[in-house]
């Protein structure tokens, strides 16, 4: 077989040419002188066509004579073409099929060594790894994400990878996860697998399209990121934020919020109904600062252990700071229901805590608001049901009170009386009564209770009673309590000049329990005394006994140096308060005031009049000297001084007055008690 140019698109065409006899058939001379050369005298040239390309020609010669072509040999001659034509073909297919077999093997293993750098690439990253199949069926995780879900490749597959995902946080992640792969959008969501162990992980996942040429969708590829350690700072920032740190209750912040809640749940559901309740420990105060802080802390833990065990499910305990804690309680029947709540934890709080090896009775005062559909704002909650604690506390300690629409209005009047009383100094609107203490054996006029009285501008004259324990509350008594030491300081010292026949007389001069803590209490004592001329012994200073017993080493030690000032300490109210019985030998005093309920409840032999008897008895072996207030009547005058009181004050002898109308009754002319 050989190729020829010779006529080749009549060949490509299927042409077969058929020659006899080289010299009888026409063709160039030098191609006939090459066929001689070649000994070709006859030849019959088929083509061989593969497909449809013309592959060569197949070539039968007769060397030495003409020669007349069969049509069988022809027909052989095509037969041969077509099947070398066949060979080719088959010898070119398995030609392409070895070297798309020899391509094929190398992509392959180059898509090995990338697989192979891939997963060796996602099983180092520390980050989780994952595809899925274009409906969203996990096809592939990387070990990290089995780490993270506690799951194998095999359990993940599919939808196994559901089961990992922390109960709460699984609608979430598969709803978003379904509604992303049908809205075709990006999924980029935080959220927690959970371990069979326990173990919890908070990760940001996200996923991107895997998509074809032809831009068709064929997966997705995913990443999980361990966000935990984000999470937990969060975490502790939002906790720090709404929790309080030494009870580990929620805060303030916290409670607004719920109380928030509860309010807008009232206004749309007709039948919910909450209420609030502010618990106030009584005297925590003392606790606080007679055992220590750290005493004070474990008992505020206590408690807030306590008041969580009444809770319901959805109720709330929160402290707000100090001794102060508030419960949220919800879904409640009626204010019975609340009543009796509040009555168990009030007598519940009764029973003994041991705290640092001490046993302690504390008590509470509750304020009880139930949530209308009137509020709007949580705060007026609170301070609603601190109005109703605060009078709690003023009944009697250990007690609630619900809150009605009329301790609003004095609470009001409270606060405008605070902006008042604040400005009532700088304006001099205090002014100071006497009230005579008498010798009623001698019956003789001995001094006076400096009495202040408050000269409001619109008000009038505003008792003591009504100001001073609100001056208390605001710190401001000791303000006002230093003017009035040196206003009647003043008034004693020119009485003392312009009536010095009737001297001595002495000033007696109430004192506060802050007073009493003040640090330059003594040094302005001495000031005033210097600035008036006036002596030690020309001054009583009353305290009440709670005032005095509340730190008593420290009481002991200033009482101390008044009296090495010739200054007399009288025992205020003495009979009310706590029992100082006690002490009454180790605190340097001079004198007990009878408080005016004994003296005025008293009748022949009753329980009054034995009191008073046990408390002159009681003065007297003790040599106090005795003073019995609120003498009103002479009957009452007859008793005292048969049971051997020596000293009385009262509106027998003498209300209050004015420092004029006392220099009109008590001081000028001829007058004499
Ligand atoms: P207190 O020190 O026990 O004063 C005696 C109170 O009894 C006075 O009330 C006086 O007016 C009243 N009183 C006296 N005799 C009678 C009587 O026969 N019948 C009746 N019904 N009452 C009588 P006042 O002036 O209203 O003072 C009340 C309290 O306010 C005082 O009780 C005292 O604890 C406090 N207080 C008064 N002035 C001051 C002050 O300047 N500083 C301080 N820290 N407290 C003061
Ligand atoms: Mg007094
Ligand atoms: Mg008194």
């Amino acid at each position: 077989m050989s190729r020829l140019d010779y006529s080749t698109d009549s060949y490509r065409n299927g042409l077969i040419r058929v020659v006899c006899d080289i010299y009888t058939t026409q063709m160039s001379d030098c191609h006939r002188d090459m066929l001689t050369s070649l000994q070709v005298r006859a030849k019959v040239i088929v083509p061989i066509i593969q497909g449809e390309t013309l592959w060569g020609l197949l070539n039968a010669s007769e060397s030495n004579k003409s020669r007349q072509w069969e049509p069988e040999e022809i027909t052989l001659l095509k037969q041969l073409a077509t099947q070398v034509a066949i060979a080719i073909g088959q010898a070119n297919a398995y030609q392409q099929v070895k070297t798309e077999l020899v391509e094929r093997l190398q992509a392959e293993a180059h898509l090995r060594e990338s697989e192979q750098r891939y997963s060796t690439l996602a099983s180092a990253v520390p980050v989780g790894i994952f595809r899925t199949d274009p409906e969203g069926n996990c096809i592939y995780v990387n070990d990290f994400c089995c780490t993270i879900s506690g799951l194998t490749l095999e359990e993940a597959k599919g939808t196994g990878w559901i089961k990992a995902i922390h109960p709460q946080d699984r609608d979430r992640v598969t709803n978003e996860w379904y509604e992303t792969i049908k809205d075709n959008r990006l999924f980029r969501l935080e959220y927690r697998f959970e371990q069979p162990n326990g173990t919890v992980t908070w990760v940001l996942g996200q996923v991107a399209r895997e998509k074809n040429a032809q831009g068709e969708i064929t997966g997705y590829v995913g990443s999980l990121m361990d966000i935990n350690d984000r999470k937990r700072a969060e975490e502790v920032i939002i906790h720090d934020a709404l929790y309080d740190p030494l009870t580990n209750l929620p805060n303030r912040t916290f409670l607004v919020e719920r109380i928030e809640l509860a309010l807008n749940k009232a206004k749309q559901e007709a039948t919910y109904r909450y209420a609030v309740l502010f618990l106030d420990l009584d005297r925590f105060k003392v606790i606080n600062d007679s055992l220590g802080h750290l005493v004070g802390d474990e008992l505020l833990k206590s408690i807030a252990q306590k008041l969580k065990t009444y809770l319901k499910k959805r109720d709330l305990v929160a402290r707000l700071g100090g001794d102060e804690f508030v419960i949220l309680l919800e879904n409640i029947t009626g204010l019975e229901e609340v009543i009796s709540i509040t009555e168990h934890i009030l007598q519940d709080c009764q029973t003994p805590l041991l705290i640092n090896g001490y046993e302690m009775r504390i008590s509470t005062s509750i304020g009880i608001v139930l949530g209308t559909t009137q509020y709007n704002q949580a705060s007026h909650l609170l301070r609603d049901a601190d109005i109703a604690m605060y009078r709690a506390k003023v009944q009697g300690r250990c007690s609630y009170k619900i809150f009605d629409a009329n301790m609003h209005t004095q609470a009001v009047n409270r606060l405008i009386l605070e902006t008042d009383l604040r400005k009532a100094l700088e304006r001099e609107e205090f002014i100071v009564y006497y009230q005579p203490i008498i010798d009623i054996h001698q019956e003789r006029l001995i001094g006076f209770e400096a009495l202040v009285r408050w000269q409001h501008p619109t008000r009038g004259l505003v008792s003591p009673g009504e100001f001073v324990p609100i001056a208390e509350e605001m710190g401001l008594i000791v303000k006002i309590d230093s003017w009035i030491f040196k206003k009647a300081c003043q008034q004693l010292a020119s009485w003392k000049s312009k009536f010095a026949d009737r001297f001595p007389l002495k000033v007696s001069i109430n004192l506060s329990a802050q007073d009493l803590r003040k640090v330059s209490l003594i040094e302005d004592i001495d000031r005033i005394l210097t600035e008036t001329g006036l002596n030690g012994d020309s001054i009583s200073l009353e305290i009440t006994e709670s005032m005095l017993i509340e730190n008593i080493n420290q009481t002991i030690v200033l009482l101390t140096k008044l009296k090495a000032r010739n200054i007399k300490i009288s025992i205020d109210d003495f009979g009310t308060g706590y029992s100082s019985l006690n002490y009454l030998h180790r605190l340097p005093t001079d004198s007990l005031k009878i408080d005016r309920s004994f003296v005025s409840g008293m009748k022949q032999g009753n329980r009054n009049y034995q009191i008073v008897s046990t408390i002159i008895a009681l003065s007297n072996q003790l040599g106090l000297v005795v003073i019995a207030e609120g003498v009103e009547t002479v009957e009452q005058l007859q008793w005292l001084k048969q049971l051997g009181c020596q000293f009385g004050q009262g509106y027998l002898f003498s209300k209050p007055l004015s420092a004029q109308a006392i220099e009109t009754h008590f001081l000028q002319g001829n007058y004499f008690i």
